[in-house]
């Protein structure tokens, strides 16, 4: 497959001690349409029926391992991710393989050095360049350098690891550094990290060749400024939606619970609504809602708030809209 390697060999052999007779395979997006490729390659090895699942794959978080057992499928290939949870939390069992991206990286971190502020640098990619970090750690010190590849939680699969929603080994141990490197494509990764280290972010774009700095600090700017005024929008509200994400890995009812009591104590008024697939034209209905608080993906009221007809917030901003933490100690809101 052009510019990903994936090893399907330890699953094919768990699958082949086993008498499996069908199989759902999730594949994200970005890989989708390789997927009659992977299947021939699947089905030459293995006699098990393969379903492939078309619904949107956004992380590890999204599994669809109950609705795939009601149909027959005794287990999940998922690819593109890394665990995020207990394999125990799922309804049949789920095998992850990751994909690796085999695209050179040492043009692009070599022309990201000059961008590098300070002397500890902190180096983070997502699960596809995860087998690069000691590459680029190699390169660094050779710049003289301090490169630190930090262990996040147990959410994280592998050291220096970042998930849209976690960015805990940004903040591991109290480390103290003074700049962090992004090893990979887009800004969405990128904002999180810049917004919750409060460190500058270089992102070194292995497919484009290209490094960004400054564009990072624009867009943290923009969106703090949209945050902030989606906070001010909703003050007067006096009914709030609390969103519950029903995907497996975004569930966070104890946060629902919190938020459910801290509107209470704020003479607030509050409904529950539970969701799988977040679509703006599914709350357009809920028309006496004032303010919704969304606890499953964090990204949805960052990313995709423009979408929104309502104003959409994170329950750190509810916080702030009702007064029990101040603006300046803002925080990206995260699953960990
Ligand atoms: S919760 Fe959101 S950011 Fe986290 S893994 Fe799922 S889709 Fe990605």
């Amino acid at each position: 497959m052009p510019n990903y390697k994936i090893d399907f060999k330890p699953v094919i052999e768990k699958i082949n001690k086993k008498n499996i007779k069908i199989i759902a395979l999730q594949i994200p997006e970005g890989l989708k349409h390789y997927s009659y490729t992977i299947v021939e390659h699947l089905k030459k090895n293995i006699n098990s029926e393969i379903i492939v699942v078309a619904d949107p794959c956004f992380g590890a978080c999204d599994i669809a391992d109950n609705e795939l057992g009601k149909i027959g499928a005794e287990l999940i290939i998922h690819l593109g991710h890394t665990p995020i949870l207990n394999s125990k939390k799922y309804a049949i069992p789920v095998e992850f393989v990751n994909a690796f991206s085999s695209i050179d990286i040492k043009k692009v971190i070599n022309n990201s050095l000059k961008y590098l502020k300070g002397k500890k640098i902190k180096i983070v990619t997502t699960a596809q360049h995860i087998h690069k970090l000691d590459e680029v750690k190699k390169i660094l010190e050779n710049h003289n350098f301090n490169a630190i590849i930090s262990k996040g939680n147990e959410r994280i699969a592998f050291e220096g690891q970042v998930l849209g929603c976690n960015f805990s080994v940004s903040l591991s141990n109290n480390e103290d550094y003074d700049c962090i490197l992004f090893l990979g494509s887009g800004t969405f990764h990128p904002l999180g990290l810049i917004l919750n280290s409060k460190k500058p972010v270089v992102v070194a774009d292995p497919y484009t060749n290209t490094v960004k700095k400054d564009e990072i600090e624009d867009l943290k700017d923009q969106i703090l400024r949209q945050r902030y005024g989606a906070i001010a929008n909703s003050k007067n509200s006096k009914i709030f939606g609390i969103l519950v994400g029903l995907k497996t890995g975004q569930q966070r009812i104890k946060l629902v619970n919190e938020i459910k009591k801290l509107l209470i104590d704020h003479q607030k008024k509050y409904l529950i609504i539970s969701m799988n697939y977040f679509l703006p034209t599914s709350l357009e209905g809920f028309r006496d809602i004032d303010c919704f608080v969304s606890t499953a993906c964090p990204r949805i009221a960052i990313d995709d708030y423009l979408k929104y007809k309502k104003p959409i917030i994170t329950p750190i901003e509810l916080e702030i809209l009702l007064d029990k933490r101040v603006w300046e100690d803002y925080e990206f809101d995260q699953i960990l």
